[in-house]
């Protein structure tokens, strides 16, 4: 299928080959990638990250064009005859974490490492950038690269929106959009993705129950907070399984629990630290109502109070179902339909391409890039202080980026 419906016109080119073309430019990708990889950088202002991705647009004749409120690049590859939109999407920040791979071009800047891969994402869009660009005068429309930092819980994304990315190549919006994530969870060179929600959305939990405190030894004169604390902890798994269609998977999670001081003294207040993911709007209204309900209703109960703030995170992310079988029908036109992925079921991780999916018609797509003889069981996933991401996985990034941005601007 196309997202287009021009004619094909038989000057357009033709994805055939690109994979090799990406295999063709791996030692530059690969000198990227490490490049970044050396110097992560962790958030919303990523000034080397920046500067690298704006000398390898210059070396291809491309202008990046920076960001106000963060270091984001955006660039536009301009076809040589007039045609539809499409944006492909890098994200650049890293991890605040200490790397123990060994790897020879390891972090060297101690608590920052790119453990989820984002160092790849920018090297795979530089080789994607750099095989459109030539074959460019062929390219009916345009190609808006936008190089993002602060995926890491700081929507990059929803800020270089604000400051018009989807006008930046132009008063016609994107109609199609792809982002490419790499993870270890697949073999490499795999290519996964599903239509519909792929990723989950996310909520902060805080709750601050709050009692009266006392002596240990005579509780009844105190108000405890610590055990109204532990039934709401246990109310919530059970609101989650009693209240919520299983079809419609959500997680709730209190993932830190602080109270107290030492042994003999009943504490004033107890805070609750957790998350929320869920997978479609309708549960996501559901269970934040329902940790509220079930955190104020248990406190009151016991003479207690529970205060409770839900932070709203990353909206879900929805690939758009024409759009993504269309990447599906690329990727396997490219590398055979066994590497080929439908998941089953969303990943309950966040993204704030999100953002973008709401905006535009689009799909994000993992490339699987577990190296050869590591044990599915127990290989270090994104996020791990020990994840080695297998860079051959990155050549099939490139051409998918390049051969998605051909397919949609030529209706091919
Ligand atoms: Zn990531």
């Amino acid at each position: 299928m196309t997202t287009t419906e021009r004619p094909l016109d038989p000057a357009s080119p033709s994805i055939a080959g690109l994979l090799d073309a990406a295999r063709s430019i791996q030692p530059d990708t690969v000198a990227i990638r490490r490049r970044i990889h050396r110097q992560p950088e962790v958030g919303l202002d990523l000034p080397k990250t920046q500067a690298v991705i704006l000398e390898e647009l210059a070396k291809l004749g491309l202008e990046g064009r920076t960001g106000a409120a963060l270091s984001s690049v955006v660039a536009v590859i301009e076809g040589g005859r007039p045609g539809p939109t499409v944006l492909l999407r890098g994200d650049m920040d890293a991890l605040p974490l200490h790397e123990d791979t060994g790897l020879d071009f390891s972090s060297e800047i101690d608590g920052a490492m790119h453990a989820c891969g984002h160092d790849t994402h920018v090297a795979m869009l530089l080789g994607a950038a750099r095989l459109l660009q030539e074959r460019r005068a062929e390219l009916p429309g345009k190609v808006l690269l936008m190089f993002q930092p602060g995926e890491e819980g700081l929507g990059g994304a929803k800020t270089m929106i604000e400051e018009g990315l989807l006008e930046a190549a132009g008063p016609t919006p994107p109609t199609g959009a792809l982002a490419v994530h790499i993870g270890t969870r697949y073999p490499t060179g795999e290519v996964h993705l599903r239509p519909g929600p792929e990723m989950a959305a996310t909520d902060v939990i805080r709750i601050w129950v709050r009692g009266r405190g006392g002596h240990a030894s005579a509780p009844h004169l105190a108000l405890d907070p610590i055990a109204v604390a532990a039934e709401i902890v246990l109310a919530l798994q059970a609101m989650v399984t009693r209240r919520i269609d299983v079809f419609d998977p959500a997680v709730v999670t209190i993932a830190q629990i602080t109270a107290g001081t030492t042994n003999n003294i009943i504490p004033e207040t107890v805070f609750l630290f957790g998350t929320i993911r869920t997978v479609s709007e309708e549960s996501r209204a559901e269970v934040r109502a329902g940790v509220k309900r079930v955190a104020e209703g248990i406190a009151a109960a016991h003479g207690a109070t529970a205060e409770v703030d839900l932070e709203p995170g990353y909206p879900v992310t929805i690939n758009d179902p024409a759009f993504t079988a269309f990447v599906m029908d690329t990727a396997r036109s490219l590398i055979g339909d066994e590497q080929v992925v439908e998941l089953k079921a969303p990943i309950m991780g966040a993204e704030d391409f999100s953002y973008v999916l709401q905006r535009v018609p689009g799909a994000m797509a993992f490339v699987g890039a577990r190296p050869a003889g590591q044990d599915p069981a127990t290989a270090p996933e994104n996020h791990s202080n020990l994840v080695v991401f297998d860079e051959p996985a990155m050549a099939v990034g490139v051409a998918l980026y390049a051969a998605v941005a051909i397919r949609h601007l030529t209706g091919s």
